[in-house]
């Protein structure tokens, strides 16, 4: 289900774009003016945006130029400037779609449609992930590592530390992170635990635990995963 932002002070039409697009199951979010526009945009991330020009704050120009350097993100203009001019100036400054009110809610609807399946799918992480010329295989459909060809039997947490580090090689995370992404939630004191969990996994991932090429430390932080992608 695609979620859709759509920054407009008009009350009425946000009411109107919201209750059309959410009969077509789409998750809607609103903002009424630029600066909270934009705010909605880096928070929410959402799938497409709706954007009105004329804002209170930041003006959806302004809005539009901002997001366009950190994000292609399909934007369909919804705006009562109606002049070829001002229409071409909103294409030329990154919008993927114009429509001038008054406006079609129905259209409105068919072309988000029309944008979203232009959005290439977002690639799905693999579920097979293979390192250092197969020395490391996580098959994360079947829950099952292998060590030079061999099975090896992981806890289900210290499974859980391998698979969030070799998802993001070279991210260094911190112990309370580790902890937060294993237990899902903080828990103070827990910390140094990571470290015999992190012991136990290098004896049975690492072709030398004392010389780890996986899991590496980082000292004064926490842990990387140092493993090569095949
Ligand atoms: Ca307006």
């Amino acid at each position: 289900m695609a979620k859709i932002l759509i920054i407009e002070d008009e009350l009425k039409i946000q009411q109107i774009v919201k209750a059309y697009l959410q009969k077509e199951g789409f998750e809607v979010l609103t903002a009424s003016d630029g600066i909270t526009g934009l705010e909605a945009v880096k928070t929410h991330v959402p799938d497409l945006i709706i954007l009105d020009l004329m804002l209170p704050h930041l003006s959806g120009e302004e809005l539009l130029t901002q997001i366009r350097q950190s994000s292609d993100v399909p934007i369909i203009i919804l705006s009562a400037k109606s002049s070829e001019d001002e229409r071409i100036f909103g294409l030329n400054i990154g919008a993927d779609d114009y429509l001038v009110k008054p406006f079609s809610p129905r259209e409105l609807v068919a072309r988000v449609f029309a944008h979203l399946r232009r959005i290439k799918p977002k690639t799905a992480e693999t579920p097979i992930l293979s390192f250092n010329g197969q020395q490391l295989i996580i098959d994360d459909v079947k829950h099952e590592v292998f060590r030079n060809g061999e099975a090896v039997n992981l806890t289900p947490t210290e499974y859980k530390i391998l698979l969030c580090l070799c998802r993001n090689p070279g991210q260094v995370f911190s112990r309370s992170q580790l902890v937060e992404k294993v237990q899902g939630y903080q828990y103070s004191g827990y910390d140094r635990t990571i470290d015999s969990h992190v012991k136990n996994l290098r004896q049975k991932i690492e072709p030398n635990p004392e010389e780890p090429r996986f899991i590496l430390t980082v000292f004064g932080i926490g842990y990387k995963f140092g493993g090569e992608r095949d």
